[in-house]
């Protein structure tokens, strides 16, 4: 817990912890876990993304590899746990084997991943798709806010853009990729629970809806025969939450409405909006979406409003490992706790690592679901919990 305070004042802002991918902050953030990694008997290092690596010797070669870890960088003005407490947890794990002096029959490598949030360049899992060898070089063309490509930037934080592609896992057999992350969300909580098994990152479909009706005077055209653009848009966002609600586990958000001309005495003729829709199960997701498209199609004709609809992405859902999610449930048992399985709503860096070796994740309870927040909170006996749980599946799988 004081190495989460530790690294949360490394940031590229006075007030707030914001800590973009390869900048000064980030770099500081390097030196420090890197200290750590080193005090817990591993070997240090760093990609060419700019991932910190921790290296722990197996008991003899040839052995296979167990990936730990989480992110370093983070969203402006973020909480102190988000990403980091995933890899201060790996650390953790590995200095109790350290201290024991002892080897496993596989090594484990700490990553702390340089750029899951995607704050900087607005493209994420950076880090976690350079180690999957899954980075493009298109990715590379990405521009910042200030011009900086990000050939550029890597090169300013001491990579090699042109040898991303080294990256790629080359340490021969995973044996899975763990993460242990705050929920970001309120279920543990609600349910008195310090932990919880993910059984799935859920699949994510983003849309740009354009309405088009008719602007006119909000004092002399009469109600009937109006196009009223954002009238429309009200019906769509509460379709959309109907159509949600009407399924377990599924949300829909629309968090963006831009509203044109938007004066007071205008009727508005152009509404811009944002519609996000998630779940852990594609076909419950695909279906949804349709739904509420056909229902914003109908609105549309209904009210003589033009809608254009334009996909933005489309995810599938990343479900985790039968294998991992089962270690983890044992072992949340053995540690005295109910064992509740949750999909994760938000993405991670297991979706990129996923192509490469079997993952899971542990999510840990935060006080009231906030994230991405200076707000965010974890109590320390919940964060003992999750070192335990680690600590026990990394056990498991040394037994074989
Ligand atoms: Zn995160």
């Amino acid at each position: 817990m004081q190495r989460c305070d530790q690294l949360a004042g490394f940031s590229e802002e006075a007030e707030t912890l914001t800590r973009p991918f390869a900048t000064e902050s980030m770099q500081k953030a390097h030196e420090l876990v890197g200290h750590w990694i080193l005090e817990a008997g591993m070997r240090v290092s760093r990609d060419n993304i700019g991932n910190v690596h921790g290296h722990y010797e197996a008991d003899a070669p040839g052995r296979p590899t167990l990936l730990l870890g989480s992110h370093l960088d983070t969203v402006r003005g973020a909480g102190k746990y988000d990403g980091m407490l995933g890899v201060l947890v790996a650390i953790d794990a590995v200095q109790t084997l350290h201290d024991a002096g002892r080897r496993l029959p596989f090594g484990i490598e700490v990553l702390g991943f340089a750029d899951e949030e995607g704050l900087r360049f607005g493209s994420t899992y950076l880090g976690s798709r350079a180690l999957a060898g899954t980075l493009l070089p298109a990715d590379l063309r990405l521009v910042d806010a200030k011009g900086v490509t990000l050939a550029q930037a890597i090169t300013a934080f001491g990579g090699d853009p042109m040898r991303i592609a080294d990256d790629r896992w080359t340490g021969g057999d995973l044996l899975g990729y763990i993460e242990v992350h705050i929920e970001q969300g309120p279920v543990l909580e609600s349910r008195l629970l310090p932990v919880g098994v993910v059984s799935a990152i859920a699949g994510q479909n983003r849309y740009a809806i354009t309405l088009t009706g008719e602007a006119g005077h909000a004092g002399t055209v009469p109600m009937n025969g109006r196009r009223d653009a954002l009238a429309a848009a009200a019906e769509i966002v509460l379709a959309a939450e109907e159509a949600a609600l009407g399924r377990p586990g599924l949300v829909a958000t629309v968090g963006k409405l831009d509203v044109y001309p938007g004066a007071t005495n205008v009727i508005p003729d152009h509404v811009l909006m944002s519609l996000d829709v998630r779940h852990a199960e594609d076909a419950a997701r695909v279906e949804t979406c349709a739904r509420i498209l056909e229902r914003a199609k109908d609105v549309g004709a209904e009210r003589n409003v033009a809608v254009d609809v334009k996909q933005l992405s489309e995810n599938a859902a990343v479900p985790c490992s039968r294998r991992v999610i089962d270690l983890l449930s044992h072992a949340v048992q053995e540690a005295g706790q109910e064992v509740l399985l949750l999909p994760s709503g938000a993405g991670h860096d297991g979706v990129a690592v996923s192509s490469l070796t079997d993952f899971g994740m542990l999510f840990v309870r935060c006080k009231g679901g906030i994230s991405h927040h200076p707000a965010e909170s974890v109590a320390v006996e919940d964060v003992a919990i999750a070192l335990d749980v680690l600590g026990r599946t990394i056990e498991h799988l040394a037994a074989g």
